[in-house]
């Protein structure tokens, strides 16, 4: 187990580009940390610096107290696992997992004992006879797996482990890895593109963008707290709705053809002490802070009114598309709620559940 320091990371590719930002962290100890974004963000390129299969250009990577730049790897003690699995095809399953302490000369007692511990951690016993080819996606990455944690390294790097796992199978291998870390408490560095992966995994996440860190913080903060608009964007499925409205001096927001009363709510007065009174400002509703039930002509209760437009049963919650003026929506609600197309509803937006962010600046603000 072991801590690691990146502090003021940069990566600058020969050609030119660079990959890589004034990157920094602290990781703790036994902490499983993923760095998630859009293909092309850095997190590879960032990955692969920590295993010293891509220099350094500037800044330090230290592990516990040592700063490792310039070693080599085999010398980082780090195990990586990789997408493609990288399984020897002619070895058995056995003889994979075996294969990097069998290069490090290890006793062959301790060997063994290893790779069958290794093996029983990942249900892998009946199948050490096998060669990869004989073995399923999920039992391939469970060998890439075994064959890492065999070496019983200070720190694991998975580079988007899963990715070519169908989505059933994605799921429950999630769950195996994070039992796995429950287990060895071994820190690790997750890669992915995929921010459910993310949320489901990590102790804390970090997201990046364009080479620089959006935001390093919880699943839960950065649902609940989002820094900016790209994370409130790309984090939530489906994703949040955005407006651009504008916020008059009595408190009404102006989104589309509404006005919403947002007098009441605690963001109020920040908003009126930043300033914002008679600006524009971009809204951001969650799907699930929206609220839809079929509208009665008698009902008092005061929603707006629209039509449904499309109606998706996901299995215990429901998508309803519907649109203001002829801005599409997606709200998500309770499948008991069953809406049928072209049916006249009533919706609410939840107010205290609402974001704000600057249209320049596209910062979030908060109470
Ligand atoms: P991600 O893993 O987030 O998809 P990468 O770290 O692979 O992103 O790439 C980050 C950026 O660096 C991209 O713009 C990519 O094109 C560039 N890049 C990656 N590898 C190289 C390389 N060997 N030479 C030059 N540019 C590279």
């Amino acid at each position: 187990m072991a801590t690691m320091t990146l502090r003021g990371i940069n990566k600058i590719y020969p050609n030119g580009v660079q990959a890589v930002h004034d990157f920094n962290i602290e990781i703790k100890e036994g902490e499983f940390i993923v760095f998630v974004g859009p293909s092309g963000c850095g997190k590879s390129t960032t990955l692969r610096m920590i295993a010293g299969l891509e220099e350094i250009s500037s800044g330090d990577l230290i592990i516990d107290d040592t700063r490792v730049n310039n070693l080599a790897p085999k010398d980082r003690d780090i195990a990586m696992v990789f997408q493609n699995y990288a399984l020897y095809a002619h070895m058995s399953v056995y003889h994979n997992m075996a294969f990097s302490l069998t290069l490090r000369k290890e006793d062959s007692d301790m060997i063994h004992e290893r790779v069958m511990w290794a093996a029983n951690v990942l249900g892998l016993v009946p199948y050490l006879n096998r060669k990869p080819k004989e073995l399923s996606g999920g039992q391939r990455q469970r060998v890439a797996l075994g064959r890492a944690i065999v070496r019983d390294p200070k720190i694991f790097l998975l580079d988007e482990p899963l990715s070519n796992l169908d989505a059933k199978l994605r799921g429950s291998m999630r769950k195996e890895l994070k039992q796995l870390h429950h287990r060895l408490h071994t820190t690790m560095i997750y890669v992915t593109h995929d921010q459910i992966e993310a949320l489901t995994l990590a102790d804390r996440i970090v997201v990046m963008k364009d080479g620089f860190i959006q935001q390093i913080a919880t699943p839960e903060i950065l649902y609940e707290r989002p820094y900016n608009l790209f994370i409130a964007n790309f984090i939530g499925t489906p994703p949040m709705n955005f407006f651009s409205s504008s916020l008059d001096d009595k408190g009404f927001l102006h989104i589309e053809n509404l006005q919403v009363d947002i007098s009441e709510t605690p963001i109020f007065k920040t908003l009126k002490d930043k300033g914002y009174f008679g600006k524009s400002i971009i809204v951001g509703v969650r799907p699930e802070a929206i609220s839809v039930e079929p509208f009665f002509k008698d009902n008092e209760n005061k929603g707006f009114q629209t039509k449904v437009q499309l109606y998706e049963l996901l299995g215990s919650d429901a998508l309803i598309h519907f649109s203001i003026n002829k801005k599409s929506v997606l709200a998500k609600v309770d499948a008991r709620v069953k809406l049928a197309p072209d049916q006249d509803v009533s919706f609410h937006f939840d107010l205290n559940h609402l974001y704000y962010f600057d249209p320049e600046t596209e910062v979030c603000i908060y109470a």
